[in-house]
């Protein structure tokens, strides 16, 4: 080994060493509700496709159209001649989905929080975050070079006191651009599957003269009466400044993307440098996520989604049911009164948690351990996502192999 290796495998085992050690595990079969791995068939209930789009005729079907009309790869940036027509058509119906003024896609959701931190804020400028949003916002913040500030995880007391500190720091700031506060936070949270309290937070900011920017990764699609994500349900989408989700989740295909006016988006094209400076996502990529967009607003997809939350409750009231067996109430809330598709099942442990998900694989479930830097440390858990996908049989099964092996977990 060679110096370089030696270092690198120092460091390798310093994370094996706290459980924290991770890996690729290859799937030989699509990533839908039953998963070919290592040779066995496992049951699959840790997939973000909450709709079953990433491998359905609706978005297949419209790819392939996609592939054969254009091809692969888009050939160049957006900017230069990668801009084609599956984008655009991609970008309308996304403004006409949130009902926002414009869209802008990115090749992946972290490339959209990237780019768009990036354009929106400068070093004088302030950013507040939730403490438990998405890694991909954390990094956005800090490379954006903006003062951070974090509040303390939905807590409206905390955002405040963070608003009442920026705009007194605003109100001191010299000759110049007034500096910008913005808030960043997720509607459904990722890793807890909770809600953020979002009216509250849109009046919080309109009364502190701040901007919100939701990231709706895991509620595009499935919440809200057009199922446009939480924004809608609460009746505040016309009221966030920038309004961020991703196609990788219940839309089932890959890119993210921002809604907005048309100033924020033309901003973007000018200033979001991972935008810029990166090729075009694949035309069969947009043109999914055109077709499952469109399909997500009809008639079956609003049955597949009612499946959606039928299997969900399914899940949530079996776990309910068992909960003297097998789970401990955490002090501090109870999940089952969050009716999302994500129910972490909380080990606490890094190692107990790898154990427990060890367990489950070897009774033919697949949910892997989710562990620090994902979630805090001391938080490992499994994180358990339900699929319109997964059948009664499917779910049924899942329920009995949880009371049948001897799990501790706090939820
Ligand atoms: C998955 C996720 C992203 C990143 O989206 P990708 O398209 O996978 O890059 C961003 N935010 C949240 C909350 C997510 O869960």
């Amino acid at each position: 080994m060679n110096s370089c290796q030696q270092d690198l495998a120092l460091e390798l085992a310093a994370i094996r060493e706290s459980g924290l050690y991770r890996q690729l595990r290859r799937l030989d079969s699509p990533s839908g509700t039953v998963v070919e791995l290592e040779i066995r068939r496992l049951l699959n209930f840790s997939a973000n496709d909450y709709l079953g789009l990433a491998n359905d005729p609706i978005t297949v079907g419209a790819a392939l159209k996609a592939l054969e009309r254009y091809g692969v790869g888009a050939g160049a940036s957006r900017l230069i001649c990668g801009s084609l027509a599956p984008h655009h058509e991609l970008e309308t119906a996304l403004a006409e989905f949130k009902r926002t003024e414009a869209a802008l896609t990115f090749s992946s959701g972290y490339a959209a929080a990237i780019g768009t931190l990036g354009a929106l804020l400068r070093s004088s400028d302030v950013v507040i975050i939730d403490r438990l949003v998405h890694a991909c916002l954390v990094d956005a913040a800090r490379l954006s070079g903006a003062k951070l500030r974090i509040f303390a995880h939905n807590d409206l007391e905390d955002l405040e006191q963070k608003l009442r500190w920026a705009s007194q720091r605003r109100s001191v700031a010299g000759a110049g651009a007034k500096p910008r506060v913005l808030v960043v936070t997720e509607s459904v949270f990722s890793m807890d599957g909770d809600q953020a309290p979002l009216r509250e937070i849109v009046e919080l900011k309109d009364r502190y003269d701040a901007w919100l920017m939701v990231d709706e990764a895991h509620a595009t699609g499935i919440y809200g009466p057009r199922r446009a994500g939480l924004a809608e349900a609460c009746g505040v989408g016309d009221r966030i400044e920038v309004q961020m989700g991703t196609l990788s989740k219940a839309i089932g295909s890959s890119g993210g993307f921002i809604c907005g006016s048309n100033e924020l988006i033309d901003l973007l094209v000018n200033r979001a440098r991972s935008f810029i400076f990166s090729t075009a996502p694949t035309p069969a990529s947009a043109a999914a996520a055109t077709a499952a967009i469109r399909w997500i607003q009809s008639e079956s997809g609003d049955a597949r989604c009612r499946r959606l939350w039928q299997n969900v409750n399914c899940v949530r009231s079996g776990i309910s049911e068992r909960r003297s067996e097998l789970v401990k109430r955490r002090s501090d809330g109870d999940c089952l009164t969050n009716a999302g598709a994500i129910v972490p099942l909380i080990v606490g442990d890094e190692q107990a948690a790898l154990e427990a998900a060890s367990q489950l694989r070897k009774a033919g479930i697949f949910i892997p351990a989710i562990r620090y830097p994902t979630v805090a440390r001391g938080e490992a858990r499994l994180r358990l996502t339900v699929s319109a996908s997964h059948t009664e049989e499917q779910i049924a099964q899942l329920l009995a192999v949880l009371s049948s092996l001897n799990l501790r977990f706090e939820i």
